[in-house]
């Protein structure tokens, strides 16, 4: 292995871990069909819930002005909710509806909401009801969006977990990547392992449904979000391989992850280094230009995204901050313990979340920055402590080499922009 890694003696993998159990503030699953419905091009996302619901979907994900929409709200209202109305024979119209006028959708996710699991409606027997109906043009198949789960990005995981079980069996030996990120980081991604000679390659979640890949004995896969648990949990129940590595976020994250899979599949050191000396050296470079205003500052992460102990590897060991708690809404080694073993132990890992308190560790600590959800932001900055929106990570372009200087960038502008203010202010 040609990839020089320091390893602390003593790391977070065995630190104690602080659960919190109180009150979250993160937004729900349904955020997920926000970057989903991009990805999936013949998918339908149809959230089973109510106007807020409804209201969150449209003022965040905008509206589709070139195409036709691919998610939409069935409404559940007051009737279905007490329960005076069979919501199922309701449903069923509204997806006869729908199908009938979108000949395009070959695969319909039913979404559940809070409402839908309140009033206990059974999702996944409506998907088993109308997979029958509307075979073999279109699969449906359910999930839970609801806010009744820990965080936002478990949607993705819920929906890609959904498709596990009817992908096609395969015995061929294949890469699986597994995750939905943007087109172009995707193609930088299979663009490094195919120039190394591995392959096939295939990706979940596929494009469209009749590009969705076999799975077998013979797959190995790597995740690409530290969200996918159940996702990789299903997988692995259906025989696949589960290749563990840090997550490429920074160069060191990219080279690790990039490592673990050419380690799979008897890629030599130097072709290794041939293919990712060039783009390593970029990284590098941009990152040491983003993170001048990073080093030696401390940072706060306050759980929201899952990507807080990855996003704590690189910021300590690439952009030399200091992590004072390191905070996740769930913490799963299976899928983050190679990053724990590179962060050495010292800051605050802490799992779940009691908000209160954790605001007065944030308010003692005073951190250079928090990362933190969208309405934790202005309270904090009003109290003068710089924040950064955990929500941007998942939305913007941050994984492999060509992103890495733009993730450092994305912690180093509010550091930036506070340093300023305090000099105008002092002027
Ligand atoms: S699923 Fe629950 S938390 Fe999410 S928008 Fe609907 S009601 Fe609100």
């Amino acid at each position: 292995m040609n990839t020089p890694t320091s390893v602390p003696a003593a790391t977070c993998r065995d630190a104690p871990i602080l659960k919190e159990r109180g009150q979250r503030e993160v937004f729900c699953g349904l955020t997920g069909i926000i970057w989903l419905h991009r990805k999936m091009q013949d998918a339908f996302f149809l959230v089973i819930g109510s106007r807020t619901c409804a209201h969150l979907l449209q003022s965040a994900a905008g509206v589709m002005i070139f195409a036709e929409p691919r998610f939409g709200t069935a409404i559940l209202e007051e009737g279905d909710l007490a329960g005076m109305a069979d919501a199922h024979e309701e449903l069923d119209r509204e997806v006869a509806r729908l199908l009938s006028r979108r000949p395009d959708i070959k695969q319909l996710f039913l979404v559940g909401s809070c409402p839908s699991e309140v009033i206990k409606l059974d999702l996944a027997r409506a998907a088993e009801r109308l997979t029958q109906v509307h075979a073999p043009h279109v699969r449906v198949l359910n999930y839970s969006g609801s806010g009744i789960e820990t965080t936002f990005t478990q949607g993705e995981d819920a929906c890609l977990a959904s498709m596990v079980p009817v992908l096609p069996s395969t015995d061929q030996r294949e890469l699986l990547l597994v995750g939905a990120l943007p087109d172009v980081v995707e193609d930088q991604a299979v663009s490094l392992l195919t120039q190394m000679g591995i392959g096939p390659i295939r990706v979940l979640p596929a494009p469209r449904t009749a590009e969705a890949p076999g799975i077998g004995p013979n797959t190995l896969f790597a995740c690409l979000q530290p969200f996918l648990g159940d996702t990789a949990a299903a997988l692995t129940r259906r025989g696949a391989h589960h290749i563990q590595a840090p997550f490429p976020f920074g160069e060191e994250g990219t080279t690790l992850w990039l490592r673990a899979i050419a380690d799979e599949f008897g890629v030599d050191d130097e072709t290794f280094a041939r293919v990712t000396a060039a783009p390593r050296a970029r990284a590098r470079k941009a990152i040491a230009n983003a993170s001048e205003h990073l080093n030696g500052k401390t940072i706060f992460f306050l759980p929201d995204s899952q990507l807080e102990i990855p996003l704590a590897r690189f910021l300590t060991r690439e952009c030399g901050m200091e992590a004072i708690e390191i905070g996740q809404p769930y913490i799963h080694k299976g899928l983050v313990g190679p990053d724990m073993d590179l962060i050495p132990a010292g800051p605050t890992i802490s799992e779940g979340q009691d908000v209160d308190k954790q605001l007065d560790r944030v308010r003692a600590a005073r951190p250079d920055l928090t990362v933190c959800g969208l309405g934790l932001a202005n309270p904090l900055e009003a109290e003068g402590l710089t924040t950064k929106w955990a929500i941007e990570l998942v939305f913007t372009p941050v994984h492999f080499y060509e992103q890495a200087g733009d993730l450092a960038g994305l912690f180093s502008r509010p550091v930036r922009r506070r340093a300023l203010l305090k000099l105008e202010a002092a002027e």
